[in-house]
């Protein structure tokens, strides 16, 4: 949470937007907790924790299929070939902070 707080200056903070692939593994209540515990005594004390989940996908290298995937082993459910690439679903950032009058983006 420090990117949060250097964005948020001294104003206090609403809400706090993250995305988390897939693939990330994070379990959502084990985020609230740490969420919480960074945040106590800042300005991001109190704020709203809003999760955006973002779906795995991949790209196939043999037939340039792009396709969502739920499960390992990642292949391409057009052509069969394990030859992918993850597009989307590695995702662990602060997409926005919503302070008390305004809306910031993180990035
Ligand atoms: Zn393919």
């Amino acid at each position: 949470m420090t990117i949060a707080r250097e964005h948020a200056g001294d104003r206090r903070v609403a809400a706090v937007e993250v995305k988390i692939g897939h693939l990330r593994q994070v379990v959502p209540s084990a985020l609230s907790l740490a969420f919480e515990l960074v945040a106590d005594g800042t300005v991001v004390e109190g704020a709203e924790l809003r999760v955006e989940e973002i779906p795995a996908r991949v790209a196939c290298r043999e037939c340039a299929a792009e396709r969502r995937v739920t499960e390992f082993p990642f292949l391409c459910a057009e052509c069969g070939s394990l030859d992918v690439e993850v597009i989307a679903g590695d995702e662990l950032l602060v997409d926005a902070l919503e302070l008390e009058d305004a809306v910031a983006v993180a990035r």
